[in-house]
């Protein structure tokens, strides 16, 4: 013990982040390009549609082509949302429905979505906004938003084709307040089953949403961890008061098998060895 308080002492503290910032960095390169990979497919589903993949509303109409016309019927139809069971929330208890009144059930509350071809809004000629002209004749300060595209500058014409990866939901467990699941269990469950874009859209999707959750959670995580373990040393370096150094104590994580759906719908085993090296440096 006091050797190593010696050691501390001589050659100061530092952590190495390389070998966790490797990973980050793969992680993110990998993420950004799912993410640019996802887009492309979105625009090529949607014509000139617009769809956000943060919004399960986009993401439902993408993955299964339907729009649901008034949501607070859906959600009374389905028995949507949560209620207080005893002393806890519980998601309610969804309804149950034969295939046959599931479906027309389904048909009856949503709208094909189509894709679009946008154009320049005439209204606006592209701004989104407008000037109104005041009762006297003189054009008004402020600006409005644009009714006939909504401030998008941009008309959309629906065409004759149907938009998105058409997928089918199967009974009432398949429904979301969004209109549809497209959440990380539900994909893998139908991803099996899809086929083509459909398939290779939520097989995509899966591990991008997986390597977010590292980035957040995981690498995230152990470097907070490595900051505190970094200022507990450092409140004990002061509680002594001296200028103390840290040496030569290897702190070595193994992170073994965790695992990661690759990108074609296959479990790959990924072994991580983070190594993490408390290593000599003078600290002042
Ligand atoms: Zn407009």
């Amino acid at each position: 013990m006091t050797e190593t308080l010696t050691e501390i002492e001589r050659n100061g503290l530092k952590i190495n982040l390389t070998t966790l910032t490797e990973i980050e960095t793969e992680f993110q390169a990998e993420l950004e390009e799912l993410e640019i990979r996802l887009n492309d497919m979105a625009r090529e589903a949607m014509g000139d549609t617009p769809i956000n993949l943060a919004s399960p509303d986009d993401r439902s109409i993408l993955l299964y082509s339907r729009r649901v016309v008034d949501k607070k019927e859906w959600s009374r139809v389905f028995n949507l949302g949560h209620e207080m069971r005893g002393a806890t929330m519980k998601p309610k208890q969804r309804v149950r429905m034969k295939k046959t009144v599931f479906a027309s059930t389904v048909r009856r509350m949503t709208e094909v979505v189509r894709k679009t071809v946008g154009s320049r809004c005439a209204g606006c000629i592209g701004f989104g906004r407008v000037r109104p002209v005041n009762k006297n004749g003189e054009p008004s300060k402020a600006l409005r938003i644009c009714k006939p595209c909504n401030g998008a500058g941009v008309i959309y014409t629906p065409t004759r084709e149907v938009a998105g990866f058409k997928v089918v939901p199967r009974d009432p467990y398949d429904t979301a307040a969004a209109g549809f699941k497209t959440d990380k269990t539900t994909l893998e469950d139908r991803a099996i089953e899809l086929s083509g874009d459909a398939k290779e859209f939520a097989t995509a999707y899966i591990r991008y949403n997986a390597l977010r959750t590292y980035l957040n959670t995981f690498v995230e995580g152990m470097k907070t961890m490595l900051m505190r373990m970094v200022s507990s040393i450092q409140s004990l370096c002061s509680v002594l008061r001296r200028r103390v150094v840290f040496r030569a104590a290897i702190l070595t994580f193994r992170i073994c098998h965790v695992e990661i759906p690759s990108l074609y719908g296959r479990l790959s085993r990924v072994a991580f060895r983070v190594g993490l090296y408390l290593r000599g440096i003078t600290r002042n």
